[in-house]
């Protein structure tokens, strides 16, 4: 059935009280072999500093502890899911370096420090401009980082704003999107595939099929799937849509992480 979850968070999230144990004995009941935890660790944000603090100490022990605990049943992976801005950089970059993190999601979350759920950025900007912003964003951040394995959720813009945002403007923002994945792969980073957007009535994974066929036209070779679960029973959600789309384009391996090498799977 399937590898792995790269992408869950737990009660140290300011989005979740899932119990990181219940999260375990559920992957192990889905015969996973790994899960990684990737809780939310973001910076400078209007109105929502506050409710994203991570305590990185406490975290990193739990997550760790349990590592240890579940040897030989489950492999856990020490992940976090940094939510990045141009200018955040350097206190993120430092953040992640302290710890012995083994994967590492990077996602754009917010905008000049909007979030992009809180509504301002669309204000005065339709789906077009919005969707430019967005990935003229991407592309700044994903120029700028380095610590990180792969990136998160990429055309997720879609998501917020309400029906006038929905569907994504693939063709009008090519260039951008190009530039994003050509960076991605020269600089030996991933993409994930996050199934969430089946759960936001989206009907689809992110990144869409086109993006996805597109990176490895240029020669990107590592893929992470995540759920992004805030709670257990979201674990590996809609991951056979994941497989079966990935077995029609003929890719074979999905990527582990460990200390944040890439590790190449073959998929089953
Ligand atoms: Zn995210
Ligand atoms: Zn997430």
């Amino acid at each position: 059935m399937f590898i792995s979850d790269y992408h869950i968070h737990s009660e140290f999230s300011g989005d979740s009280n899932q119990n990181m144990k219940e999260i375990f004995d559920k992957a192990i009941s889905l015969n996973l072999e790994e899960v990684a935890i990737t809780d939310h660790l973001e910076y400078d944000i209007e109105g929502m500093t506050e409710k994203w603090v991570l305590n990185l100490e406490k975290y990193v022990k739990k997550v760790l502890e349990y590592k240890e605990m579940y040897k030989g049943k489950l492999d856990i992976k020490l992940g976090v899911e940094v939510g990045i801005q141009p200018h955040t950089r350097e206190h993120l970059e430092n953040e992640v370096s302290k710890y012995p993190f083994d994967f590492v999601i990077a996602s754009t979350h917010a905008i000049n420090r909007y979030d992009l759920a809180w509504g301002e950025l669309q204000k005065d900007r339709n789906k077009e401009q919005l969707q430019k912003l967005y990935f003229e964003t991407v592309l700044d951040n994903v120029k700028k980082y380095n610590k990180f394995s792969v990136y998160g959720h990429m055309d997720f813009i879609t998501r917020y704003g309400g029906e006038q945002y929905r569907g994504l403007e693939y063709k009008k923002n090519f260039d951008l999107i190009d530039e994003i994945l050509k960076t991605l792969i020269s600089k030996g980073k991933g993409l994930e595939i996050n199934t969430s957007g089946y759960r936001y009535k989206e009907d689809r994974f992110y990144p869409c099929t086109d993006i996805l066929k597109r990176y490895f036209e240029l020669g990107g070779e590592i893929l992470t799937i995540g759920s992004d679960s805030h709670i257990k029973e979201h674990l590996t959600m809609d991951f056979n849509i994941v497989y079966d789309f990935l077995k029609s384009i003929g890719v074979k391996y999905i990527c582990s992480f460990d200390k944040m090498n890439p590790v190449f799977k073959k998929l089953k």
